[in-house]
């Protein structure tokens, strides 16, 4: 790929962009952020976005592009901000993205446009999400107006389950004229991205303000409404007049280890543990008296080593936990975290216990944790995953003293809508059978898109499949053809 020829507002010549260093995100110091859920990624000040979109190549065929799953306009997008025209970048990534605020803070760009970067061959890549979030957050302080939608169609979609897959399919409808109604289970709307995410890497105001913009752009939204039991789908298309439904349910169910004393008090799913520190608000403690405060001077343990592993375990340290430890399984090299978090989370004095794989978990004589018994692993050959298998090492076993042990080894669909639906085919694994390019299920009118149908996977991949469901209920509601 060679580098655009097209006239450019960057000053900087080609040749030189390459030596302008990548720019550092401003974070709160380690030793005063594990006092707090506040932010710790603090956003690009205004020179530090122009120095970085500086070093953009301006490629002619741009890969970043390719390889976002929703087709943000990356080099656009930069050099609008090379331009000072903060608002106009705004607005170019809102034609593919709703909730910019959200994918900058979030999104594995390592795994996506930034692992594609032509930079990234010879230096670091251009930092595009910390770009992505700095427009986002300018645009929210600027309160600018949401693009207008088109004219109205009077069709009526429904989406169930407001995370990213359904906020993003809503917000691809909306902007094409027709009414767009988000059903959510719980209280908060957002999925993951409230309950799941902490604070201290997505605060809840910078959801409310996305949210609040999709309020604006016509996007109805209603809490405590579980589809398949307030609500069916069949009464959403017969009794409430639905043209068209989008399931996009997440896969929130928790899958255990099923290991002796799992069921011991003190051993948590990860889901529950952030839902009680997100939704139950014990991160506000003292404001919000939530038991989980009880973490304070404990010894702490997460297992597994993903996003949500380490969202659990740093909430913990900030919880008040002595000792805090990720037990994993596998080593670092594997390990599926953003490597940003691993990085954050070592820089809290969370204590990485690698190929530590827990067989039992130790009662006190009370029904209380105590500790974990673990074994040592070693990799043989890669599994069906791909990554290497962990083989436990015979007579390795030891002992971890532990109070609290969260388990963070993945989570499966919950079948409640799927029991519920007549018609809806699910894959062997309880997941929605969808076609990858339409979203469509084997029910007409039913799409279905994000974890609900791949499985746990990411923001984005959630996002980019809303976006194709958009494009095919489009299509759907204005030819009828199935
Ligand atoms: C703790 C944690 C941290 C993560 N960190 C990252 C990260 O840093 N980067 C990243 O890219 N990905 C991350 N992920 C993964 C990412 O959040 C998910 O892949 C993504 O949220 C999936 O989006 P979704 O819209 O398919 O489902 P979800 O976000 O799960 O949303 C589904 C929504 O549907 C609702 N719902 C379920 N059943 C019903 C029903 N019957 N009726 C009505 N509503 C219903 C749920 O309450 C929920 O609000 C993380 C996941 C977790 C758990």
């Amino acid at each position: 790929m060679s580098p655009a020829k097209e006239a450019s507002a960057n000053p900087v010549p080609m040749k030189e962009r390459i030596k302008i260093p990548r720019q550092g995100m401003p974070e709160q110091a380690a030793e005063l952020r594990v006092m707090n859920f506040t932010e710790v990624n603090l956003g690009y000040s205004m020179e530090l976005a122009r120095q970085e979109a500086l070093r953009c190549l301006e490629c002619a065929k741009p890969t970043c592009v390719d390889y976002c799953p929703v087709g943000v306009k990356v080099k656009d997008f930069v050099k609008l901000i090379v331009a000072g025209d903060y608002l106009g970048a705004a607005a170019k990534i809102r034609e593919d993205n709703v909730l910019p605020a959200i994918t900058g803070r979030v999104c594995p760009q390592e795994d996506h446009c930034e692992g594609f970067c032509l930079l990234h061959k010879k230096v670091d890549s251009l930092g595009i999400g910390y770009l992505e979030r700095f427009v986002a957050d300018y645009e929210q302080k600027a309160g600018a107006p949401p693009a207008a939608n088109a004219a109205p169609t009077g069709k009526k979609v429904a989406i169930v389950g407001s995370g990213p897959a359904g906020l993003s399919a809503a917000g691809d409808l909306i902007q094409r004229g027709h009414q767009v109604h988000v059903f959510e289970a719980l209280h908060e709307i957002g999925g993951v991205l409230v309950y799941g995410i902490p604070e201290f890497r997505l605060p809840k105001q910078v959801m409310r303000e996305q949210i609040d913009t999709m309020r604006k752009m016509g996007v109805e939204f209603e809490t405590n409404v579980v589809v398949g039991k307030t609500v069916s789908i069949d009464e959403l298309f017969e009794e409430e007049g639905y043209d068209a439904v989008f399931i996009a349910t997440g896969a929130g169910l928790p899958v255990f280890l099923n290991i002796p004393g799992e069921h011991l008090n003190g051993v948590y799913s990860a889901n529950e543990f952030l839902t009680r520190i997100n939704l139950m608000h014990a991160y506000e403690f003292p404001r919000y008296d939530e038991p989980m405060v009880g973490l304070r001077g404990k010894h702490v343990a997460v297992i597994g080593g993903g996003n949500t592993a380490l969202d659990a375990i740093r909430s913990a340290r900030r919880l008040g936990a002595e000792r805090a430890y990720v037990l994993y399984r596998r080593s670092e090299t594997e390990m599926p975290a953003r490597a940003e978090e691993v990085k954050h989370a070592k820089q809290e004095g969370i204590d990485f216990q690698v190929l530590t794989n827990p067989v039992e978990f130790l009662d006190d004589g009370r029904g209380w944790l105590r500790a974990a018994r673990c074994v040592r692993m070693e990799l043989g050959e890669p599994d069906a995953s791909g990554r290497r298998r962990p083989i436990p090492i015979a007579g390795s076993e030891f002992e971890v003293p532990l109070s609290v042990a969260i388990i963070a080894t993945g989570t499966s669909a919950n079948p409640l809508v799927q029991s519920t639906t007549p018609g809806l085919k699910t894959n062997k694994r309880g997941y929605i059978e969808a076609d990858s390019e339409s979203q469509r299920t084997s029910r007409k009118g039913v799409f279905a898109g994000g974890d609900i149908v791949t499985g746990s996977a990411t923001v984005i991949l959630a996002m980019g499949a809303g976006r194709r469901a958009a494009k095919a209920i489009h299509e759907y509601l204005n030819t009828g053809a199935w």
